[in-house]
């Protein structure tokens, strides 16, 4: 027996790479990224590649390793080539954010480091770091000090805890589940739908409140339906807005939504994981008030704060009502029972989990709020900016926009305008330097500016509008 372990341990010793090559390999990673932020300003923002990453498959995970050479020529071959370039400033489709550079040390402290960001008890530092970091974000809403959280993978998962604490504060039992009521926007994020489902609510009754000519739900519309469910003896027991939707930055009226629920004692949930963080600006404050009047709001840091992907949070004013969804017990857990600080194991639905404070703290820590809040208060103003050069070109736009997204369409003098939309941001994806998409506004095929990658200036805007006014004149020839 000895002898085997002498041999498994000279091989599993390879897990430990020496000093030299950990300084080799690091070098070649350095190298390689140094390279790609360098270049980011002229690489594509999007590139057709009709491969899509297959080369990967033609190097399998087998018994023997390969060089990082060779690694990082796959990765970027296959990973950092095709698609979209979701780094780049020029990603002004979907909702951006970026990836700031900051953040990716601090994931590289966590993971060297490997702390334990579950429970106080095993990792207390790397706890209070999240938990002084959900605080300041409760701040920054409005929220009591006290307020409870999770730093989560993502808005995904934030809606989905909320939703389930909404749930079980509301006390809604399998039985009662056909005659609950949830109210939403239509433009509501898919994500929401999805955590409903999820949490065994898809079967409450849906109401998907009408809209005004912003896209914002109708207060009043809100609480007449209320009342008639109400009258009707249904148990309504949830409202969600947003601030600031996916399709078109639209903010529902979240003052008045607030007041409402809590007359009519409904869990206040907001979806602000694309809109929020902009209450860093004095237009954003004003924007989003009313948040404050939420029992939960969800937000994302790799959004609004251009961090890379993989941060969102839940934020619970109620701590008793976050806890009551998501705690846990066990017998190989007894030991770390009886702390203060909240542990995110009790308050999310992970035990282990990555420690994703850091890559919020270092980039906080080491730049200030200070450019995170002049880049929000840019990402407004290029929007704006857009908005009007865009009718200048002869293009129908949405409403002004109230956040940083622009939805916009070019109405051909003769022919079909969908289908022209439709080619003009093939043409967009073609050229690359600039990524768009699109969305169906009233049925219309309509074309999107989402403005929040931190890279974003007004010369990347200039370069979409050049782009769009030689593919109309090219299109309409
Ligand atoms: C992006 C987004 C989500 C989903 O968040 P993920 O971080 O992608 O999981 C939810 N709601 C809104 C409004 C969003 O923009």
């Amino acid at each position: 027996m000895i002898k085997r372990l002498k041999e498994l341990e000279k091989i599993s010793r390879l897990l430990e790479p020496t000093v030299k090559e950990r300084a080799e390999t690091r070098k070649e990673v350095v190298a390689y990224t140094e390279e790609f932020i360098n270049n980011i300003e002229t690489i594509k923002a999007f590139n057709m590649d009709a491969e899509m990453g297959e080369g990967l498959l033609e190097s399998p995970i087998t018994e023997k390793g390969i060089g990082i050479k060779k690694a990082i020529r796959l990765i970027k071959k296959n990973v950092d080539h095709p698609a979209l370039n979701p780094a780049s400033g020029g990603h002004l489709g979907y909702i951006p954010g970026g990836g700031i550079y900051y953040s990716a040390l601090g994931d590289y402290l966590a993971d060297v480091t490997n702390r334990y960001a579950g429970i106080f008890y095993a990792g207390p530092g790397a706890v209070r770091m999240e938990n002084m970091l959900i605080s300041w974000m409760a701040g920054l809403l409005g929220y009591p000090k006290h307020t409870a959280g999770n730093l989560t993978s993502g808005g995904s998962i934030a809606n989905l805890i909320a939703v389930v604490t909404a749930r079980d504060a509301k006390k809604i039992r399998a039985r009662d589940v056909e005659r609950s009521v949830i109210y939403l926007s239509p433009q509501a994020h898919h994500s929401v739908d999805k955590a409903i489902r999820i949490a065994g609510l898809k079967e409450c009754v849906l109401r998907h409140l009408p809209l005004d000519e912003q896209y914002r739900i109708i207060p009043e519309e809100f609480e007449r339906q209320l009342l008639l469910d109400k009258k009707n003896k249904l148990n309504p027991f949830l409202v969600i807005a947003s601030a600031g939707t996916t399709d078109t930055g639209a903010v529902d009226p979240l003052s008045t939504i607030g007041d409402i629920a809590a007359k009519h004692g409904l869990w206040y949930h907001i979806d602000a994981a694309y809109g929020g963080f902009f209450v860093l600006t004095s237009e954003g404050k004003k924007k989003l008030a009313g948040i404050e009047k939420s029992d939960s709001v969800a937000i994302d840091p790799h959004k609004g704060l251009f961090l890379p992907y993989g941060l969102g949070v839940v934020l619970v004013k109620d701590k008793k009502q976050l806890h009551a969804a998501h705690y846990y017990q066990a017998n190989y857990m007894q030991d770390a029972q009886g702390f203060d600080e909240a542990s995110p194991a009790e308050l999310s639905p992970e035990l282990t989990k990555h420690f994703r404070g850091l890559r919020l703290w270092l980039p906080l820590k080491l730049h200030g709020v200070k450019p995170f809040r002049a880049c929000l208060e840019e990402k407004l103003l290029l929007a704006k900016y857009f908005y009007h050069e865009i009718k200048k070109l002869g293009f129908e736009t949405g409403p002004e926009p109230e956040l940083s997204v622009v939805t916009y369409r070019y109405v051909p003098k003769k022919g079909n305008a969908d289908d022209f939309n439709k080619k003009l941001l093939e043409a967009v994806q073609k050229d690359g330097r600039v990524f768009i998409s699109s969305t169906m506004l009233e049925g219309k095929f309509t074309l999107r500016l989402a403005c929040l990658a931190f890279r974003t200036h007004i010369s990347t805007i200039d370069t979409l509008l050049e782009v769009l006014k030689v593919n109309v004149k090219k299109l309409s020839a």
